[in-house]
């Protein structure tokens, strides 16, 4: 793996607050001649396919409902995502350890594991303890946790480990510097308070890619486009496979499997969370809104890239019906009332959707909306009270 002795600019997504303004066409003869006011508008009319539906209503059962809605827009949106859904598989990749040394608090193992499209997928596993009691850990049913790091600087489960600066070249203080901002060594928080964490990298990010500059992720970007693909969808098949080697792990208990991630972890959250029900609890932490509401805005999607790509999605739904697929699994959604990447008024409508599929599935109070006073960045408070709840170590 080739080293680099500079870092390369990054691409700005989801990390830098773009600049926000209006696009208002300057009479009612020009709307429309602009790419900004004739998207918006089109935005603007399209009926999704497959919103969420009223499920009070129709003297169906609720529940039955909602399933059935579920099912429909699963096998709508691998179409989008460009998977074929028979190729997905529960099984557990072949894997292996390639070095094990201590954390604080924990034992990091670093693993490669068979990936997606013949691709070898890259992961820490943190098991708390020290060296001496966790090499070989008693089958006593420890819940496991799936932490999913975001976009920084192209690097990968370092963000959320708070360790292996040295393995993709990255520095210590590019890596501390990236936590501090974004507070996203959550991985490595959570594995002191007693879970076995897996952090596998996104594909392009960490280990899986060689050159962590912006032109080489938008060229990998256009390249999954032709192949028909998404970013969306091969990162999903590879944290699936993640997920089934925790769930595999000595001393997992893998009928206790959560998820967390922040940003672009958030969205993988999401999206592995929607579509394996082995997810027994989420947290989503920086990535929620309603894409139709933000393209309102239309400076808010600048910051947002290729890795974002879902072709033809408002066609059918929207980002919370996306989430919705997740009741009546408990779900914990974060965001900053500073965050620049989405409005509050979205987010609030998002939730409002996401919250009567819960109803309708008869666990209202199984997901929570956690607003803090910060901008892009994670908050550690809400996710812990979550899990101590909903997945104790
Ligand atoms: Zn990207």
């Amino acid at each position: 793996m080739r080293r680099f002795g500079a870092i390369l600019p990054d691409v700005k997504t989801n990390d830098v607050p773009p600049a926000v303004s209006r696009a208002t066409p300057p009479d009612g003869q020009s709307a429309g001649l602009h790419a900004h006011d004739f998207l918006q508008r089109q935005v603007a009319s399209i009926r999704p396919r497959l919103g969420l539906p009223d499920l009070l209503r129709g003297g169906v059962d609720p529940g039955t409902a909602l399933r059935d809605w579920q099912q429909s827009l699963r096998d709508a949106l691998w179409t989008i995502l460009g998977i074929d859904a028979d190729s997905v598989s529960h099984a557990t990749p072949a894997w292996e350890i390639i070095d094990t040394v201590p954390g604080e608090g924990f034992v990091r193992h670093q693993i490669r594991y068979e990936g997606v499209l013949g691709g070898t997928g890259s992961a820490f596993v943190l098991v708390p303890g020290t060296m001496s009691d966790s090499v070989a850990p008693g089958s006593n049913g420890l819940a496991g946790i799936v932490a999913l790091h975001g976009h920084g600087n192209m690097l990968g489960k370092e963000l959320v480990t708070g360790t292996g600066a040295d393995i993709n070249g990255a520095t210590p203080e590019e890596l501390s510097e990236l936590i501090g901002r974004y507070h996203s060594d959550f991985g490595a928080r959570f594995a002191r308070r007693g879970y076995v964490v897996i952090t596998p990298d996104a594909l392009g990010f960490g280990e899986r890619v060689a050159d962590r500059g912006a032109q080489h992720h938008q060229a990998m970007g256009r390249v999954v486009e032709y192949l028909g693909y998404t970013h969306t969808g091969l990162r999903l098949l590879d944290d699936i496979r993640a997920l089934s080697i925790l769930s595999a792990w000595p001393g997992v208990d893998a009928s206790r499997i959560g998820v967390v991630g922040l940003s672009e972890g958030g969205k993988r959250t999401i999206f592995v969370s929607a579509f394996d029900e082995r997810v027994r609890t989420a947290v989503v932490s920086g990535y929620f809104t309603t894409i139709r509401q933000e393209v309102e805005v239309w400076n808010r999607l600048g910051g947002w890239d290729l890795c974002n790509t879902l072709p033809g999605l408002l066609r059918v739904a929207d980002l919370p019906e996306i989430v919705a697929l997740i009741a009546p699994r408990p779900l914990l959604i974060q965001n900053g009332r500073g965050d620049p990447l989405y409005t509050l008024e979205a987010v609030a409508a998002g939730f409002e959707t996401v919250s009567r599929a819960y109803t309708a599935a008869g666990a209202p109070g199984s997901v929570s909306l956690d607003l803090f006073d910060g901008g892009h960045r994670y908050v550690s408070d809400g996710p812990e009270a979550w899990f101590a709840q909903w997945l104790p170590a």
